[in-house]
């Protein structure tokens, strides 16, 4: 990895801008990782960080992973994220999101956003009042735009499905223990596709209310934040944050599959070696998560119908498929795998 300016997640970033708007209170990081293949697109995560170095090493790990999920997605998009450092109430003012909105026009188009955790549709309207370079805005009917996690979920219970094909040799999660870390947004959508098609769940949330509700509605069951890695599952979807998947969590999985939407599930490049090797399959996370960013650039770019992004995510297990099988023939393990096609996708291979 290119590290230059100290950061060990710097990666050779083509910018990074620190924002700061005193009247708003506003304090936000753009990334911008690279502009190879397009704007540099990716949401905005607004979050309380425990200080400002966890800010920025969030910025810059999901900034590279957007390059990475937007060059894999065959989107003419570069990858880049903004982070809003949020105080612990994750207060949000129509003033800081103006202020942030002014921050990304002032790109001129180099980078272009739209929602990640924290954020909503509502969101995205008042950053549009400000600037034309975003995108997850409502849309009437049939037209493509709006929240990118249901996208994200098909995307994911897709690659999910793909990925108990490959390790279990079944054609359906019928029956199968499906263990989701989350019980947001995507993780919804998830548990409501695998659950129509006669999945058994675990869910946990660190918010109990969330997991509760959702393990109602899908006839799951909830399950303590702090065990649902180690569940005896045939799947784990890790659907809420990243670096979960630590050397020590990775000893602990008794799940033959992990494939799940959350950003950056890996706590170092070198626990996707340490899953290949417990065989244990992985679906790398910017591969499958990728059916959100898939919608939210054909909005943005206007080159297609709801029908386009159906199939655009609909090829995301063919592409994972394509990653397992280069893994298996090469014996490197998939994240590997799926990094070095990603750095050729942007030039850097
Ligand atoms: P969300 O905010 O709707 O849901 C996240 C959930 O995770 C929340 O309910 C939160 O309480 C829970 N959570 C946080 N820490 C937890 C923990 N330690 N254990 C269990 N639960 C915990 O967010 P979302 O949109 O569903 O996104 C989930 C993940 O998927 C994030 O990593 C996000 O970056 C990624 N992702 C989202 C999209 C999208 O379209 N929304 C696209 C790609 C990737």
């Amino acid at each position: 990895m290119n590290t230059p300016w100290g950061y060990p997640d710097f990666d050779a970033h083509e910018a990074l801008h620190f924002v700061t708007d005193e009247k708003s209170g506003l304090r936000a990081i753009i990334a911008m990782h690279s502009t190879h293949l397009g704007p540099a697109a990716g949401g905005t995560r607004l979050w309380h960080y425990a200080d400002d170095a966890d800010a920025l090493t969030d910025a810059l790990r999901l900034s590279r992973g957007m390059s990475y999920k937007n060059a894999m997605a065959g989107l003419p998009l570069g990858g880049g994220k903004a982070v809003v450092l949020s105080t612990s109430d994750r207060r949000k003012t129509p003033e800081m999101l103006a202020a942030f909105g002014r921050a990304v026009d002032s790109l001129g188009g180099k980078y272009v956003t739209a929602e990640d955790v924290g954020m909503s549709v509502a969101d995205m309207i008042e950053i549009s009042k400000q600037t034309r370079f975003v995108a997850g805005l409502p849309v009437a009917g049939d037209e493509v735009g709006g929240d990118p996690g249901p996208h994200t979920s098909l995307g994911v219970f897709l690659g999910i499905k793909a990925a108990v094909k490959r390790a279990l040799g079944k054609d359906s999660v019928s029956g199968l223990h499906l263990a989701l870390q989350g019980a947001g947004s995507v993780a919804g959508g998830v548990a409501r596709y695998a659950a129509a098609e006669g999945a058994k769940l675990s869910i946990a949330d660190v918010d109990a209310v969330r997991a509760k509700n959702l393990a109602d509605e899908t006839g799951g069951s909830v399950v303590a934040a702090e065990e649902i890695l180690a569940l005896e599952a045939d799947v784990i979807s890790p659907c809420a944050l990243g670096a979960i998947l630590t050397e020590e969590a990775i000893d602990a999985l008794k799940a033959p599959i992990v494939a799940g939407g959350a950003n950056n599930q890996l706590a170092t490049p070198g626990e996707g070696k340490h899953l290949h090797e417990r065989g244990i399959l992985y679906a790398p996370d910017y591969v499958i998560n990728a059916g959100g960013i898939i919608n939210v650039s054909t909005e943005y770019l206007g080159d297609g119908d709801a029908s386009l992004v159906r199939a655009r995510i609909e090829a995301i297990p063919e592409r994972l498929e394509q990653i397992w099988a280069e893994s298996t023939a090469s014996g490197k393990d998939p994240a590997a795998v799926a990094d070095a096609m990603a750095q050729k996708l942007i030039g850097r291979g």
